[in-house]
């Protein structure tokens, strides 16, 4: 996977030192771009290795992680400075493994921001924190770094032999793939509208019913049942029927009083969505309401020097959505450290 914009450097070097926050495909992209255009590019990272969801999310059999780090490499080869296990936190860092936001702001002519979407969304129903019911997202992380050699496949949390995926999007789809190569024997995935609403690709979905996962649409989780000392044992469900449309254009799932029933579970993997994770959170640095960053059409943020890129701007989206972004973003760093753009902002 090339994220390099060039196979040798400009012999001109501009002077410039840019930070880039988040080793995702937005920031490599843009570290790609800038260390051609004969900018420093100092890229830093909270994980062991650069990648991000390519590497920490996304398993091999859709990704090969192989075909990432030779990309990676070659950017490291191209002079980027990778700077990993480094946390950025806002103000100043003070403990092992972070820096402050404001150490990177003094020290670079330009920052983006693209630390993508880390955080789960919750189901807020009762017994979501029993044993055995895990963030999909959380999960898949481990999974994949059992695969990229951090942790042994034994300390996986075990799953059992019936899971249920909660959602219908990509982390649903890798989860369900999982789980089915972790041994389960039954997969459900649940979601709460029709498989013709689903966020993830169809031919996926329908690959995943070819393999054997059963289909449950039209169903919302309302409790897991279990207890501390047995963890989850079941998940009831409630019927839904689709109604008007809602802000999102598809239309709304109405649950069905009384339509209940119980579902047998060892174990779920819930994947609603992920919530973007900006580094910082202050009044400065305008945060839309989903928690994505503001961004002008330049990808600027209302930080004077701070542009953003990647699913922080647009929350959970593509790999190729997130180069794109990330591109877009190193383009006009590259205009504005050689003035061609000012900061002209009205958010
Ligand atoms: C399970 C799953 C499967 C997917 N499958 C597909 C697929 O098949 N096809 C597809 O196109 N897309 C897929 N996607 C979506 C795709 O992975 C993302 O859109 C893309 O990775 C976003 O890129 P990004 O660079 O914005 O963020 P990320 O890839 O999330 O990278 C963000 C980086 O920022 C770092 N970071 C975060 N906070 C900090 C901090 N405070 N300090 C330092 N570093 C920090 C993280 O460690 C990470 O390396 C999938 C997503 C998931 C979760």
């Amino acid at each position: 996977m090339r994220f390099s914009r060039c196979k040798s450097l400009p012999t001109q070097k501009s002077g410039k030192r840019v930070a880039i926050i988040g080793a995702g495909p937005a920031g490599l992209a843009a570290a790609g771009f800038l260390i051609c255009r004969g900018h420093e590019v100092h890229v830093y990272d909270m994980m062991e290795e650069p990648g991000g969801l390519l590497i920490y999310g996304i398993p091999d059999f859709r990704i090969p992680k192989k075909n990432v780090r030779e990309g990676t490499h070659e950017l490291a080869m191209l002079g980027v400075r990778f700077h990993m296990r480094t946390k950025v936190v806002p103000g100043e860092g003070v403990r092992e493994g972070e820096i402050g936001f404001n150490e990177i702001l003094r020290g670079y002519d330009a920052v983006i921001i693209a630390t993508g979407t880390w955080a789960e969304r919750r189901l807020n129903v009762e017994g979501e924190d029993l044993p055995r019911v895990y963030p999909a997202f959380h999960y898949l992380f481990h999974y994949c770094r059992v695969e990229a050699g951090y942790e042994r496949l034994e300390d996986l949390p075990p799953l059992g032999r019936r899971v249920a995926v909660i959602g219908a999007g990509l982390t649903a789809v890798d989860a369900a793939a999982v789980s089915k190569r972790l041994g389960a024997e039954t997969v459900y995935m649940i979601y709460r509208r029709t498989i013709n609403e689903a966020p993830a690709r169809r031919h996926e979905i329908e690959n995943l019913i070819k393999a054997g996962i059963k289909w449950i649409e039209l169903a919302a989780p309302k409790r897991f049942i279990g207890d501390r000392e047995k963890g989850v044992t079941g998940v009831e469900l409630i019927r839904m029927r689709l109604g008007e449309p809602d802000k999102s254009g598809r239309p709304r799932p109405v649950p069905i009083e009384g339509s209940e029933f119980v579902l047998d579970i060892d174990a779920a993997l819930i994947a609603i969505g992920e919530i973007p994770t900006p580094p910082i959170m202050n009044k400065e640095l305008k945060i839309n309401p989903d928690n994505t960053i503001w961004v002008d059409k330049k990808m600027r943020t209302t930080m004077k020097g701070v542009f953003a890129a990647g699913d922080v701007v647009t929350g959970p989206s593509l790999i190729g959505n997130a180069i794109a972004s990330g591109l877009k973003a190193a383009q006009a760093v590259d205009e504005y450290l050689s003035g061609k753009i000012s900061w002209d902002l009205t958010p």
